[in-house]
């Protein structure tokens, strides 16, 4: 069984973004990423706290937008200002969000020039429609963490566990645009198990820990685990029995350290991308 290292995959793409930005200052241009956080939320503070050291490394300048108890249309306000401030380039936005708000509601107004995580349904829409768009950075890193092993999605049978618009509907339309078979699964797919245990390569985000397990692959299966649920004591666990999965799989992500870092570092890459997109020589 293969690690497939995403720290190590992440180190590789951290080499590209610096001189993107060096040449961008140098052109007087701070590429900016926004993040705006809508929730004192413990994990997402600590998310925030990885992307902002992430940032600093590679030379992207990285603005937290702290809300306190935001309402629709205060996100909306938040989001129509940055996507007008022309010192930001990137824009994301934190969940959870509010009770009764979207995401893709409130991220409708994200500009689609600055969408460097595509929540924005208009970027969603492109992507289903093979246009050019910034894709959701965590589907772009399973695509990213295939590609790093070597895996040929050409004509595989893939599984995706979880149908959401930020990462199972995207992954899945990736995925298909790079030939595979996909099977959408979610929570009242009625056999799982049989699902998946036909599938090349299985990829999970469910947010349901040890929701996979080795009878649900077929030997030599590549597993993706998305998921990240924070435990009580302060760690993040995937949604793979790593243990079980680990013994018929044939390459597995480690939760952390998988999809995670390769997420971060596609943020960043399409932040610079963005400040040169907006800012041609
Ligand atoms: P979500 O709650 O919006 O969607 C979860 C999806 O999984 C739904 O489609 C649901 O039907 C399906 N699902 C849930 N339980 C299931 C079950 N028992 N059987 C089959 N399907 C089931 O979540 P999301 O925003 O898509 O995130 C999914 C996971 O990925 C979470 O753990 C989240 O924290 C993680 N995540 C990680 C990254 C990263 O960069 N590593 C980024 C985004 C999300």
């Amino acid at each position: 069984m293969k690690l497939i290292e995403g720290r190590e995959v992440a180190k590789a793409l951290r080499k590209q973004t610096p001189s993107i930005a060096e040449a961008l200052r140098a052109r007087g241009v701070n590429p900016t990423l926004a993040v705006v956080v809508p929730t004192d939320d413990e994990g997402t503070a600590w998310y925030v706290r990885s992307i902002a050291r992430a940032a600093d490394r590679v030379g992207v300048n990285c603005r937290i937008e702290q809300l306190a108890q935001p309402d629709h249309d205060d996100l909306v306000a938040k989001l129509e200002a940055l996507s007008a401030d022309e010192n930001v380039h990137g824009i994301i936005c934190q969940t959870p969000l509010p009770e009764n708000v979207k995401l893709a509601d409130v991220a409708a107004h994200i500009a689609p020039s600055k969408d460097v995580d595509g929540a924005n349904p208009m970027s969603l829409g492109r992507l289903a429609a093979g246009l050019e768009t910034f894709a959701p950075a965590t589907a772009e890193a399973v695509m990213v963490l295939f590609e790093a092993i070597g895996f040929n999605l050409d004509g595989k049978d893939i599984t995706m566990v979880g149908r959401s618009t930020v990462v199972g509907t995207p992954a899945a339309l990736l995925m298909l645009d790079h030939g595979a078979t996909v099977t959408i699964c979610h929570r009242q797919t009625v056999d799982l198990e049989a699902e998946c245990r036909t599938a090349d390569a299985v990829v999970v985000a469910a947010g349901a820990p040890g929701l996979i397990t080795a009878k649900h692959l077929k030997p030599g299966a590549i597993v993706i685990d998305v998921g990240t649920t924070p435990t009580e004591d302060g760690q993040l666990v995937g949604d793979v029995d790593f243990e079980s999965a680990s013994e018929v799989a044939g390459a597995i992500t480690p939760v952390p350290g998988g999809v995670g870092p390769v997420t971060t570092q596609l943020l960043l890459r399409n932040t610079v991308v963005a400040a040169q997109r907006q800012n041609p020589a």
